[in-house]
């Protein structure tokens, strides 16, 4: 590992001023992400600022439904009353990720801002755009088995690995940001997460030294219908090959709106609008459902060794969607 300094600030203003006067600093929250890819000397800041203690844990009713503090760890957003019954599908979510020590730990805005899982990314005598800009990307003709089916470049096919971020695409969450000026913006979920294009090296619209301070959510009408399904190699903790946010609003058997967002197949959490508007004013049943898996795998393009990930994701959608109608 190599040398930084380690200062731990008392507010969100002075963490954001912190951060933003040194382009090499970085925020510092459960460290579950950040410390693993500094051993492996992926990540290389001079400076961490700490703000795991920083009062941003509250999860609290806002304007007709939720604000869910950065700080917060993904247990307690998880666990939350409010949360169980009001975003069920957030619960799911969460609790399909990592391991329950991981989620005692990671908190909710480290988890929008995990890296992604490439192993060429991970390892440094590799080429790898993101890691290294202007290398290559070893995985486009490498090991692909993992990468992207859908909105990747020639630049980079890596995928967000993140479970959480999927529901609150699903959930059209807006995410609440400190800069070092002290101002505050929000950005909705959708221009959170940026795809690869020719700057894969850059994940998020976040700006430098802009903190995230909560996560909000609007009055959800998917509570009663809404389903996350994850496919990974192993039952025990493993990140998704393909998973699925499925939300239904059903006025008796007919779906009035819908939301599907994949993980595991992009660079961000997939919302698929071709599969919601092949839903939406159609029963809910099996053929309205294959009918919006087919639409969302229209534009997929496989990589030589993840061609597998196409049906694998219709078959998905298909079964997330009938068990948010409780069909299955
Ligand atoms: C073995 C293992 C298995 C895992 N499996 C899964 C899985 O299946 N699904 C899944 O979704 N995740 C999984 N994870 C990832 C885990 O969920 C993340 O590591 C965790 O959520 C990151 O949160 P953190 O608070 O520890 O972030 P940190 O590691 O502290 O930070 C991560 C990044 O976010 C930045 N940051 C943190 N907080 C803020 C903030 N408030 N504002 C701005 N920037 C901030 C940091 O600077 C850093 O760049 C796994 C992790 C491990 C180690
Ligand atoms: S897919 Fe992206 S992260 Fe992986 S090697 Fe290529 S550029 Fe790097």
């Amino acid at each position: 590992m190599r040398p930084f300094s380690y200062v731990r600030t008392s507010d969100a203003d002075a963490a954001a001023r912190a951060v933003g006067a040194n382009p090499q600093a970085k925020f510092l929250a459960g460290g579950t992400n950040l410390l693993d890819l500094m051993k492996e000397d992926v990540e290389r800041p001079t400076q961490l600022v700490d703000v795991s203690r920083l009062k941003l844990t509250e999860i609290r009713p806002a304007r007709g439904g939720v604000s869910i503090g950065a700080l917060a760890t993904n247990t307690e957003t998880a666990n939350n009353p409010l949360i169980r019954t009001s975003y069920p599908l957030l619960t799911q979510a969460i609790v399909a990720g990592a391991s329950g020590q991981i989620r005692n730990m990671a908190t909710n805005g480290g988890n929008l801002l995990q890296r992604t899982r490439c192993q060429y990314f991970y390892d440094v005598a590799m080429p790898c755009n993101k890691r290294a800009p202007g290398t290559g990307c070893g995985a486009l003709e490498g090991l692909n088995r993992i990468h992207a089916i859908l909105g990747y470049s020639d630049k980079c096919v890596a995928t967000y690995p993140g479970d959480m971020a999927n529901a609150l695409y699903a959930l059209d969450a807006v995410v609440r940001v400190r800069g070092a000026n002290g101002s505050e913006r929000t950005i909705p979920i959708d221009d959170f997460h940026r795809l690869p294009g020719n700057t894969p090296e850059t994940d998020t619209t976040l700006k430098h030294g802009e903190l995230i301070v909560a996560i909000e959510l609007p009055k959800s009408s998917f509570a009663k219908h809404s389903y996350y399904l994850k496919v990974r190699d192993r039952a025990s903790y493993a990140f998704a090959l393909v998973a699925v946010a499925a939300a239904l609003d059903l006025n008796g058997g007919t779906i009035r709106t819908a939301r599907v967002v994949l993980g595991g197949v992009a660079h961000k959490p997939w919302r698929s609008r071709e599969a919601e508007a092949a839903l939406a004013g159609k029963p809910a049943s099996e053929a309205s459902f294959r009918r919006a898996a087919e639409a969302a795998l229209e534009d997929a393009k496989p990589l030589s060794h993840n061609a597998y990930k196409v049906e694998l994701a219709k078959r998905a959608i298909v079964r997330a969607l009938s068990r948010a109608s409780r069909l299955a």
